[in-house]
Order: structure tokens, then sequence, then C-alpha cells
């Protein structure tokens, strides 16, 4: 895997992360919220089934205290009436307690006058909160409650045998008030301290509840700005790039018309000037002078041939992919030379090779292309006036690259031109070529990732120096 698509796929991972972390944080927010709300609601029902616990026994101590003076016994159905309610709550605490949720605790709840909607979430905080600290306290106050509830009812059974048997005397009354009022005042304290409790907890459920929704949405919020500012990067960083690519348009499509509007040119010239000359050879009787005009014929054809060879290089050059193989740079030079002797002078020049290098990792079809240009442009522009024309081809390493020089002593290239040779179409003499030699030559070592680059003096000769990469191991 490639640097640039591991930090692609740790920048997706880390999105995915984040929208992970955004989905896990609100699923939460639900459930903490859902829960938190059940509780409160719970613990609001519980609140409310103490008031009617309080209201009931209160009004029992009252219908009591009224039956124990008038002796009245509709007083005393009342008072048994309203002491359902405590007694009820008793009962479904007691049943809670041993069997969890249960019908017996229900009834029992509904006769505690609760209301019906409310039973779920006073059964579900009981059965599994019963442990937590405010509600364990909660709980206690209850069973306080519920054994004062317990001694009420004794009394009751004692004022109610001796009213049965007229033995009632004015200091029992006074005796039995006196309890009365007393276990009504505990009582009083155990509602009292049971809806504080729960006040407490809720108010600490309160607490947490604001606490983490702070805590959830600020990961949220965070989650979701990171996530933006990751993609807002992504976006700026595929515009820059789509920006570059459209400007690499812009300039291939450039170069394609104006090769396009060139290679139409160049191709049909030496046809013109053949059809031309085929009409003076069919007028001249002079066998000389048709022997001429073959000769120009013939260098016309070289010229088209040699056009039309560059545009397959070039074709070449454009299409295929490179190939990293080992490539031997003798057998390439010594293919090249061999197809270059049939050019003009070609036998008359001298050349040396000193191959420090030979086996390279790299591209055979782009060394060819490169090799072929360079020693057909020595050859070409050799110097004819000089005694002994020369090219010398070496190949070595230098700062751990492969070098090619091919130097010649021939004509060189006047300083005005240097900065032009490389460009497409650019020659200084339409007999000898196309002007796209070199310009594929620069494209060619572009492709194989190295450069070129000249050295030359007008009448002295050139030197073409191109640096390699070396492509082991890539
Ligand atoms: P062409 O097909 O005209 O040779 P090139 O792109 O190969 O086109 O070369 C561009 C120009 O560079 C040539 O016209 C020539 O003037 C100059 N040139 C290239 N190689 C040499 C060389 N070895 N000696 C002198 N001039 C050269």
């Amino acid at each position: 895997m490639s640097k640039s698509q591991f930090f692609k796929k740790l920048r997706f991972a880390n999105v995915f992360i984040l929208i992970l972390i955004v989905f896990v944080c609100c699923a939460l927010l639900i459930c903490i919220n859902f829960f938190t709300i059940k509780t409160l609601s719970a613990t609001r029902a519980y609140v409310n089934g103490e008031s009617h616990y309080s209201k009931g026994q209160k009004d029992a101590s009252r219908h009591l205290i009224t039956y124990l003076y008038t002796k009245d016994k509709n007083q005393w159905k009342l008072y048994l009436e309203e002491l359902k309610v405590p007694q009820g709550d008793g009962t479904a605490r007691v049943a809670l307690l041993k069997a969890g949720d249960n019908a017996i605790a229900r009834k029992a709840l509904l006769v505690g006058r609760n209301h019906q909607e409310d039973l779920d979430d006073l059964v579900w905080l009981f059965v599994n909160f019963k442990k937590v600290s405010f509600l364990a306290k909660a709980i206690n106050e209850w069973e306080q409650g519920d054994k004062l509830i317990f001694k009420l009812f004794i009394i009751e059974e004692q004022i109610n045998a001796k009213i049965k048997h007229n033995i009632l005397t004015a200091a029992d009354q006074q005796k039995f008030l006196q309890q009365i009022s007393i276990i009504s005042d505990k009582l009083t304290i155990n509602e009292r301290n049971f809806s504080n409790t729960l006040g407490e907890g809720t108010r600490k459920i309160k607490d947490l509840l604001i606490f983490t929704n702070v805590f959830f949405i600020l990961i949220i919020i965070c989650s979701v700005c990171l996530y933006y500012s990751i993609m807002v990067k992504r976006l700026i960083v595929s515009k820059k790039e789509i920006e570059v690519k459209n400007e690499n348009l812009i300039l291939v499509n450039h170069e394609l018309d104006h090769f396009v509007y060139s290679a139409s040119h160049d191709l049909r010239s030496p046809i013109t000037s053949l059809q031309g000359l085929i009409k003076i050879t069919q007028e001249e009787d002079n066998l000389n002078q048709i022997r001429e005009y073959l000769t120009l014929m013939h260098t016309s054809l070289a010229r088209q041939d040699q056009f039309i060879s560059d545009i397959i290089d070039y074709s070449k050059n454009k299409r295929k992919q490179i190939i990293l193989e080992p490539v031997s740079l003798q057998e390439i030079f010594d293919e090249a030379i061999s197809q270059l002797m049939h050019f003009e002078n070609a036998s008359q020049i001298s050349i040396t090779k000193e191959l420090l290098v030979d086996e390279i990792q790299s591209d055979s079809l782009r060394l060819k292309i490169i090799i072929f240009n360079l020693l057909s442009n020595a050859i070409k522009y050799a110097d004819n006036t000089k005694q002994q024309m020369f090219i010398a081809i070496k190949t070595y390493i230098a700062d751990g690259c492969n070098k090619i020089e091919i130097s010649d002593n021939g004509i060189g290239i006047k300083d005005e031109f240097k900065d032009h040779i490389f460009e497409m179409y650019f020659g200084t003499n339409k007999n000898k070529g196309s002007g796209l030699g070199l310009y594929i030559v620069k494209e060619a070592v572009e492709n194989i990732r190295g450069n070129i680059y000249v050295l030359s003096e007008n009448n002295i000769g050139s030197k073409f120096i191109i640096t390699i990469p070396n492509h082991h191991g890539s």
C-alpha cells in the first residue's frame, strides 16, 4: 500500500469514527433522557402517592377520634375506609419487596389511590432502584410509617372492643386520644422525610441529567465540527486537484491542436514537392538532371519516413505504460548505431563507447526513443568541415543515478536556440528533421522520472547528459 493510499484510508477511518461517535452519543442521549424522564415521572407518582397516604392516615385518625367520643358507627366505617389507603400502600411495599412486579402489588397500589397509569413507573422504579440510596432511604421511612399505621389499627381494635362492651371511660378516651396524636405526629415526620428524600433524589437526577446532556452535546458538537473541517479540507484539496487537472488538460489540448495543425502541414509538404519533382522529371530528357531529381525525391521521401517514425514515437511515448525491467544500454546503443549507419556521413564518423553501466532497471521503449533520437541528431548535425568527426558515448553512475552522455564535435547549437530546442516542432533545418525529436526525448525522459540538459557551443560541438534514477525496488 502506498503512503497516499494509507493516509486516504486513515482519513476515511477518521471520518467514519466521527460519524460513529455522533450516532453513539445521540443514542446514549435518547436512552439517558428516556430513563431519566421515566425515573422523574415515577418519583412524582410516589410523591403523589405519599400525599394520598398522608391524607388517608389523617382522615382515618380524625374519624377514629370522632368515633372515640361519639361512638358513631358511621365514623368507624369512614375510619376503616380511609385507613385502607395507607394499608394498601403498605401491602404493595411488602409484595414488591418479596416478589418484585406482581398483581398483588399493583392491586394494592390502586387501593392506595395511585393512578392506574402511574403503576408501571411506580413498580419499575421500586423493582430496579430499591437499593439506590435515596429510594432505599424513602422505602425505610415508608416501612416506619406502615408500622405506625399498624399501631393505629391496634388502637382502633382496643377502642372498638371497649365500646362494644360499654367499658370506655373518659380516662380511656384521654389515653387513646394521646396515643393517636403521638402516632399522627410521628407519621407526619415519616411522610415528610419520605417526600424530602424523593425530592433530594429528583434534584440529584436533574443535576446528573444536565451534566450528561451538556457532556454528550459537547462531544457531538466537537465531532460535527471536526467532521466538517475534514470535509472542507478535502473539498479544497479536490478542488485544487481538479484545477491542476484542468490546467493540464488545457495544455494538452493546446499541444494537440498545435501538433495536428503542424503534422497535417508537414505531412503534405513532401507530397507537394514530390508531385512537382515528378512533373518536371516527366518533361526532362537529360539523364543527369533526371538523376538529380530522383535524388531529391529520395530525400523528400526519407524526410517523410523520418517524420512518420517521429509521430509513431510520439504516440508510443504518450500511450504506452511505463514498464520497469532490466535493460541493457549496450544492446540499445548497438541497435541504434546499426539502424543509423545508412545516414549520410554516418560511416565517416568515429563512434566511441565507454559503458561503465550496462544493465539498468528502466523502461526499454523510452530508452530506445531517447538514445535513437540523440544519436541520429549527433549524426545529422555532424560538421563535415572537420577532419575528424566523432561521437562519444558514456554511461556511468553519479550521485546514485545512472548517467548517459552523448557528445559530438558537430555544428553545435547557437546560444539563441538553446532555450527552444526541446519545444515541439522547433528545428533549425527543416530539411534535416521534423523538429519533434528533442521534444519527444524530453517527454520520454520525464516519463521515466529523469532529466536532460545540454552543453553546446556553436561550431565546437554538443553534449547531451541524461540522468535516470535507479528504479530498483520502485
Ligand atoms: P530535428 O528533427 O529538427 O532534428 P530536434 O528536436 O531533434 O529536431 O532538434 C531540434 C534542433 O536542435 C535541431 O534542429 C538542431 O538545430 C538542434 N540540435 C539537436 N541536436 C543537435 C546536435 N547534436 N548538434 C547540433 N544541433 C543539434
